[in-house]
């Protein structure tokens, strides 16, 4: 068995953490498997351990059954004010509260992560991760040390070992003998958490990354049949935050050889390549003037992908660009607790309520700007109308595919561009029953977006 992730599954991983690259992306194996490592990393909030971190200087986690006790499950936890949100909606329309399982190997990994608190709490220290069918892939785990990094957060010191169908009696008698070590209350349950291959694979990844985090002094005393285990440490794990996020959608690299770009293609600016140059039409200093000067200056890749390119680019350049102001509250609703902004921010940190529960942020005069994580880079947005009380559109909600910024445009901010916006949703080019459309759109300042009014994207892009 491979245990490694290949480019689709690496770019799905990704993409559920909110990284967005085309699924034909040219960034190369080694660029991506880097992308990997800083998203989890991210992930794991590792910009907040102290530094140097040396886990010979933590103490212990309480005991579970000790007067200081704090909950490992809660501890293991990260949610974010988005996807809190999400859960109140989904608990007031009556639906579970848990997320799908096997779908999201990224939610699955968290869910996990929960399931080991869950035990840790119950005084348990070793589990068994297995494929659903329990016969293709296994990983097994114990416990070596509880330490607290902080108040909130543990630092779980694991030894751990995968398994397939080739190594499965190891396993096997493996767990055996680990169940013999269970408290007298537990009796002799297997500690089984269901986790598909792809799941293992990444957590084992997470936990090959994390050893270096392991001094070489930290002594492990092995069990029967552990020869071969290795160390490595397990941490919180939770949404990449809006700074992380920014960073890690914005080097897409070069759309040909997938190598660092240099610059943006200056017709259109949405897309990138390794080397300098400019689209053919674009006036002097920098339009060829011939073949010679065209080949020099548009760089190799750029010149191989205009074919491809050029139409997006067109229409893009060609459009009508109107700028919109942005609101992240409705006009008359700016008391209301809003969740939209910063929603990203780990609950751990700041912005908290007592008892570890999230706390919704309320809108005020000095609420951030909604954040911006494609830099000048055009994006898709989706532009929805809202009713106002005379039944009018007196708003809408704009928002991009991976909800990183919802906010509002308002028909009291500019009546004019509000009802171009309005006229085109309604018009030959908007669809989807004239009350939402789909545009390029380009941040141009904190509080003002630039929509392409009258170019549609093609069909496939606007599936969301
Ligand atoms: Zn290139
Ligand atoms: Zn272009």
């Amino acid at each position: 068995m491979e245990w490694t992730l290949n480019r689709s599954e690496t770019l799905q991983v990704l993409q559920c953490m909110g990284i967005e690259l085309p699924a034909d992306t040219k960034l190369l194996d080694d660029v991506l498997e880097k992308r990997l490592r800083d998203a989890l990393n991210a992930a794991q909030y590792k910009d907040r351990l102290p530094s140097p971190f040396d886990i010979s200087d933590l103490s212990p986690w309480p005991a579970p059954k000790s007067a200081e006790r704090r909950s490992l499950f809660d501890a293991v936890q990260r949610g974010s004010f988005q996807e809190s949100r999400q859960i109140f909606a989904k608990k007031l329309a009556g639906g579970s509260a848990v997320p799908e399982l096997y779908v999201d190997p990224f939610t699955d990994l968290r869910q996990t992560m929960m399931g080991i608190g869950k035990w840790l709490d119950q005084g348990l220290r070793w589990c068994v991760l297995q494929d659903r069918e329990r016969e293709h892939c296994a990983v097994n785990m114990r416990i070596l040390d509880i330490l607290e990094v902080d108040e909130k957060t543990p630092a779980i010191v694991v030894l751990y070992r995968s398994f397939d169908k080739s190594t499965a009696e190891i396993g096997i008698n493996w767990l055996k003998e680990q169940v013999a070590t269970n408290p007298p209350e537990i009796g002799k349950a297997l500690l089984n958490v269901n986790a598909t291959p792809l799941e293992q694979r990444l957590l084992l990844k997470l936990l090959a990354w994390n050893a270096s985090l392991v001094p070489s002094s930290y002594e492990v005393e092995r069990r029967h049949g552990e020869e071969s285990f290795k160390v490595s440490v397990l941490l919180p794990i939770g949404p990449l935050e809006y700074n992380a996020l920014s960073k890690l959608n914005a080097n897409q690299g070069c759309a040909v050889c997938g190598k660092r770009a240099a610059s943006r293609c200056a017709g259109c600016h949405s897309i990138s390549y390794c080397g300098q140059g400019a689209p053919p039409y674009l006036p002097s200093p920098l339009k060829p003037r011939n073949k010679l000067t065209f080949s020099f200056y548009f760089a190799a890749c750029q010149r191989a992908h205009w074919p491809e390119h050029k139409a997006t680019c067109r229409s893009l350049k060609g459009g009508t660009w109107r700028t919109v102001r942005l609101r992240t509250s409705v006009p008359g609703m700016e008391g209301m607790y809003m969740a939209h902004f910063n929603n990203r921010t780990s609950t751990a940190f700041g912005l908290q309520g007592g008892g570890g529960k999230p706390t919704f942020q309320q809108v005020d005069e000095s609420a951030p700007p909604p954040p911006n994580v494609y830099g000048d880079r055009p994006f898709l947005v989706k532009l929805q109308i809202g009713l106002g009380g005379s039944g009018m559109a007196e708003n809408m909600m704009v928002y991009d595919r991976k909800r990183t910024a919802q906010a509002f445009v308002c028909l009291e901010d500019d009546a004019w561009a509000f009802g171009e916006l309005v006229k085109e949703m309604k018009g030959p080019r908007g669809g989807h029953g004239g009350v939402k459309m789909y545009r390029w759109a380009r941040r141009v300042s904190d509080w003002e977006l630039s929509v392409c009014l009258d170019r549609a994207p093609g069909a496939a892009e606007t599936r969301w």
